[in-house]
This record gives structure tokens, sequence and C-alpha cells, in this order.
């Protein structure tokens, strides 16, 4: 297996923890009610209206469901399903990331919708394209628990392991599951961006792993 990137652990580090405004103008996703453009604030993905003559003022949305409602309304995806991913600042960019034209990919959140779409339909949480029910991935800690719950091809799973150093630093493990595998908890709500918590059994986490390919494909 081949990375498609050229890879710098450190480096993604460094740029997610490049100081961010506290509050950026998105003129591409403006306040319904008075159509100046909503205040980002990048670590918290929360949107709100900063105009203190709109009924809307502070009032916050989650970034990830204005995204949605832009694209609904005609806008560009920014972050659209498919292989291999767009990259920003040489990085591949996951599906999972929110993306905004004003701020870039918001690499620590999550779009939570996405997230419910990829539990439910058994969808790539890296590529957004779908995995096959009987080979997937997904990443554990050392109880099963997943880091992220969704799945992922083994190729996505590979490239997440690469790039990303908290998983790296955690020791977190790529394991190969079939949904029969997995054991959730939580509800899902699509709307409300609320999701399920997944495991999957000790056995399963304690096998070997699939993050020497990931070492293997950046060397
Ligand atoms: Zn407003
Ligand atoms: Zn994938």
């Amino acid at each position: 297996m081949t990375c498609p990137v050229h890879i710098e652990p450190p480096a993604l580090s460094a740029l997610a923890g490049t100081t961010a405004a506290p509050e950026v103008p998105c003129p591409d996703l403006p306040c319904p009610d008075c159509a100046l453009p909503r205040l980002l604030d990048p670590l918290g993905g929360w949107l709100v209206c900063g105009n203190p003559h709109c009924p809307n003022l502070a009032i916050g949305a989650p970034v990830w469901r204005e995204l949605d409602a832009a694209v609904a309304a005609g806008a560009p995806d920014l972050c659209p399903p498919g292989w291999p991913r767009p990259q920003r600042g040489g990085f591949p960019v996951p599906w999972l990331t929110p993306v905004t034209a004003a701020a870039g990919p918001l690499w620590k959140l999550v779009h939570g919708a996405r997230l419910v779409q990829a539990q439910t339909v058994w969808c790539c949480q890296t590529c957004g394209l779908p995995c096959e029910a009987a080979a997937a991935v997904v990443v554990v800690d050392e109880a099963g628990r997943c880091r992220t719950s969704a799945p992922l091809h083994e190729r996505c799973a590979v490239l997440s392991l690469a790039v990303c150093p908290d998983l790296a630093r955690s020791g977190a493990r790529a394991v190969a599951v079939t949904r029969a595998d997995i054991a959730a908890e939580g509800d899902t709500d699509l709307a409300l961006g609320l999701t399920a918590r997944w495991r999957v059994q000790q056995a399963l986490a304690d096998m070997a792993d699939l993050a020497e390919h990931a070492a293997g494909a950046v060397r």
C-alpha cells in the first residue's frame, strides 16, 4: 500500500496549533436575519451574528449545520466526498472535517451530520465513500473504544494514522472489522449531530493492528 501524499506529521501539529483569530468573519455564511457576515469561532465551531441591531445577535449555530445549509442552497461543497482527498497546506482534508471559505479546514472539529451519516450508512469518515459491511477498519484505543466512531477504508485509516500526530501519540490502532463487530452506545440524530459511541470487542482490539502499514507507507 502506498500513501498518496507527502507526509510530515510534526508539521500538521504546527498547522493545527496555529493561533487563530477568535472570530473570523464569514461572508459566505451570512446571518439569516440581517444578512451580515457571521463570526466564526474556529476552535469551538460556532457561528454567531455580531450585529448589535439584529434579533439573532450572539445566537450560535454549529458551523457544520450552516455549511450544509449553504450547500443545499447552491454553494459549493468545500470538502466533498472522494479519493484522493483535497489538500490544504499539503495535508489531506478528511471528509469529516468542516471546511469554511474564510477559515479553511477546522482540523480539530467534526462535521456532526457527516459523522451521523458515516455511522448510519457505513461510509468512510476520511473519504465519505461507502465501506463494505464485511471489510472496514476502525481506529481504537487500548480498551477497544473507537477514537472517532465511524468506519474507514484501510487506505484511509493508514492515511489518518500517518498524518495525525495525536493519533500516533495516543497509541491508537487500526483494526479490521465487519459491521457486526461494532457495539454502538447512544442514539443518533442527523439534525442535532447526535452520534453514538462505538467500541469493538477486546479480542479484536488486541489483534495485530494495521499501524505498521501506516509506518511503512510514509517511509
Ligand atoms: Zn444578524
Ligand atoms: Zn475512505
